[in-house]
């Protein structure tokens, strides 16, 4: 769905036409929800990478794991993603960011990157090392965040939404209970 427009090499792997047809669905979804006084949050992970994406991006790759999660072009990836994401679907009201449960990263339990930098994360560091980057975009946008876990909760997600709540100044949305 996402187009990459800033990064031609990746987007070449992907048809096009079918991408703005995608989105332009999105938006008119979101439009048809307003129009029916409901919201429209769209469903994604933590953390998910087309493929392809480590070999043309090879600086992101981490030691003894996929994804350095210290990498600046990952980080500023996610940043693209997103904001390419709202500004082709402007109607959409947020995120629901599904942790743990992308099939490619477990960013609650992943013992991650072992380069210097990254070995000296805690794994609540790990997990807002992305996060981050989402809630600076859904901020800026003024779009909602819903953080969900079908997991039992660790303490790490828990001390993620607090995190939270001191970075962007108002709390996401939250389908569990902190113990
Ligand atoms: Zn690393």
């Amino acid at each position: 769905m996402i187009g990459f427009e800033k990064y031609p090499e990746l987007a070449a792997l992907f048809p096009k036409g079918e991408r703005r047809e995608r989105m332009a669905l999105v938006e008119d979804l979101a439009r048809s929800a307003h129009d029916n006084l409901l919201e429209f949050l769209v469903w994604n992970h933590e953390l998910y990478l087309p493929p392809g994406f480590v070999e043309l991006y090879p600086k992101v790759k981490g030691v003894d794991y996929p994804v350095c999660l210290s990498s600046e072009l990952l980080k500023k990836s996610i940043r693209n993603k997103y904001v390419e994401f709202f500004q082709g679907a402007p109607s959409v009201d947020g995120v629901v960011i599904s942790v743990n449960e992308s099939g490619q990263f477990s960013l609650i339990t992943d013992a991650g990157c072992k380069c210097d930098r990254c070995r000296r994360l805690s794994q609540h560091e790990r997990l807002m090392a992305v996060l981050n980057e989402v809630i600076a975009v859904t901020t800026e946008f003024k779009k909602q965040i819903v953080l969900r876990t079908f997991r039992r909760l660790s303490s790490t997600i828990c001390t993620a939404i607090q995190s939270w709540r001191r970075f962007a100044g108002h709390s996401p949305g939250f389908l569990g209970r902190c113990r």
